[in-house]
């Protein structure tokens, strides 16, 4: 429980949303409201914001009466309401978001979620997903759905925030823990020491899902904290148009307003000259002014390709994180969790077996989860092991011969300065348990085969033996960097060959 007030205005104002969308037709609700932002909720005052003059004297006169009767069915007492012009980075706001990232639903993409229209019409398309426990059909013409409360991310390309991408639902390990530290502690206090905050990892790893968690929690906690979160595609594609159309200034103006800028993907920086120049600007104009800084990116900051010096070193001004590959513990909780949000119950076996065959990143993980599901629906069938495999055949990489137990202790042993032999005996030395435990790890992390077949090799070993030295040399490799850099060697070598 936290001690600030905030989040419980949220809530309260998630009530009040609920009830005017009872109270106003749904077109009407999704065109004014998908646009507003919660400023300020006082005991006696609601206030909400609204992006410009128009807007402001359009919901003055039409919705003050409503939006306060609606405060009192949700609240039992009348609010004084208010819209103040807040004039958002045309749109880009993701205010609202907080609201919706209660449920567990997912949103459309960005794309198909950002049309709200400027101006009210009959059909004013949903422009969200359906809520959780919903039944109510899409459409412009149904009824309002519990849940679906319209997201406030509304300039056409304009990014949205998805509900599920919040901390509660990332799965933290050793690989991913230092960069999910970073972003909390970003998140606990923007602007200040962790200025610029720089993860970067490979496709899939969680990225995406860290710098939407930031905004996510920081909306909570600050419903009117101005955040512009946007692909660097997009930042460059604006920018190209701004250019051509001679407006280049008012591109400008529009960063200088908000108290948090988030742009993921910065390798696509590379190779655009003008662009890195006009968000060089960008950057020093924010961070001049204490305002947080995101980035995310596929490589560290000095191997994305052409990216100009001064930009290298200011992106290493704050706080640089990267998001490794999984461990097999980590990949298994993720699958776990994923299982969970689908109801779906998956068996240890089939957790183990899917967490050995999909190692590459989170977002194959997930598709891989989703293939056992709908197996499993189509054979009107419990998930078990043959299932999970008959489902998974198709998508598994047969491609690349998987690295082997052998390879693995020769390396490690030759490291080591022992004989594989000894690593398969009995022997219980200390010299000899170590290097043995190393390579349980690395067979774990680097091959499919399940703890059981990784204790015959080692001479009839019990799995738990394995499972407990995998255990212990995660938890080396996640305290000491120069294990970690080690191990990380090993595993270049062994996927050299
Ligand atoms: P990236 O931006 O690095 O390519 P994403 O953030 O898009 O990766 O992540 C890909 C998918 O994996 C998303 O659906 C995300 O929710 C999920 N994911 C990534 N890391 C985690 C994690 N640690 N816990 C739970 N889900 C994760
Ligand atoms: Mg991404």
């Amino acid at each position: 429980m936290t001690t600030r007030n905030e989040p419980l205005d949220l809530e309260a104002y998630r009530r009040v949303l609920e009830a005017l969308r009872r109270r106003i037709p749904k077109p009407q609700f999704e065109t004014w409201f998908a646009r507003t932002r919660l400023l300020r909720m006082a005991p006696t005052d609601l206030v909400l914001a609204v992006p410009n003059q128009f807007q402001q004297e359009w919901m003055t006169r039409e919705y003050r009466g409503p939006v306060a009767a609606a405060t009192e069915d949700a609240l039992g007492h009348r609010l004084e309401v208010r819209f103040e012009v807040a004039p958002a980075v045309e749109g880009k706001l993701v205010g609202a978001a907080a609201i919706l990232s209660g449920g567990a639903s997912v949103l459309p993409t960005a794309s198909a979620g950002a049309s709200a229209p400027a101006v009210p019409t009959s059909s004013a398309p949903a422009a969200t997903a359906d809520g959780p426990g919903t039944t109510a059909p899409r459409g412009g013409s149904s009824p309002a759905s519990p849940g679906t409360i319209p997201f406030a991310a509304g300039a056409p390309g304009g990014l949205v925030l998805q509900p599920r991408y919040t901390f509660d639902d990332f799965v933290v390990g050793p690989s991913n823990q230092m960069a999910h530290a970073a972003a909390r502690a970003v998140a606990d206090d923007p602007g200040t020491t962790n200025n610029p905050l720089f993860l970067y990892g490979a496709v899939g790893l969680g990225k995406t899902h860290l710098l939407q968690a930031i905004c996510h929690e920081i909306l909570r906690r600050r419903p009117g904290f101005r955040i512009a979160y946007m692909s660097c595609e997009q930042f460059t594609n604006e920018y190209v148009s701004a250019v051509q159309r001679n407006a280049t200034e008012a591109f400008r103006n529009r960063f200088r307003n908000v108290d948090m800028l988030v742009i993921d993907d910065i390798h696509f920086l590379a190779n655009k000259e003008r662009t890195q120049e006009e968000f060089f600007h960008t950057f020093n104009a924010l961070y001049q002014m204490r305002k947080q800084l995101i980035l995310s990116s596929d490589a560290p900051p000095a191997d994305i390709p052409t990216l100009e010096d001064r930009l290298v070193s200011r992106f290493k001004w704050g706080l640089v994180e990267k998001l490794e590959q999984p461990e097999t513990e980590t990949r298994m909780a993720i699958i776990r969790r994923k299982a969970e949000w689908l109801s779906l119950h998956l068996p240890d076996d089939v957790v183990e077996y899917v967490a050995n065959n999909v190692r590459n990143n989170i977002r194959e993980i997930e598709g891989a989860i989703t293939s056992v599901r709908s197996r499993a629906l189509l054979e009107r069938a419990p998930v078990d092991l043959t299932l999970a495999k008959a489902a998974l055949e198709a998508t598994l990489r047969h491609d690349q011969p998987a690295v082997g137990l052998d390879r693995i202790a020769q390396v490690v042993a030759a490291h080591y300065g022992v004989k594989v032999t000894d690593l398969r005996s009995k022997k219980r030395t200390k010299s000899i348990s170590l290097p043995r435990q190393i390579v349980m790890y690395l067979a774990r992390e680097e091959t499919g085969l399940s703890l059981v077949e990784i204790g015959a090799f080692f001479g009839g070993r019990d799995h738990t033996t394995v499972l407990y030295a995998t255990t212990r040399i995660a938890e080396v490799v996640a305290r000491e960097d120069a294990f970690r850099a080690q191990v990380e060697r090993w595993k270049d070598r062994l996927r050299a060959r």
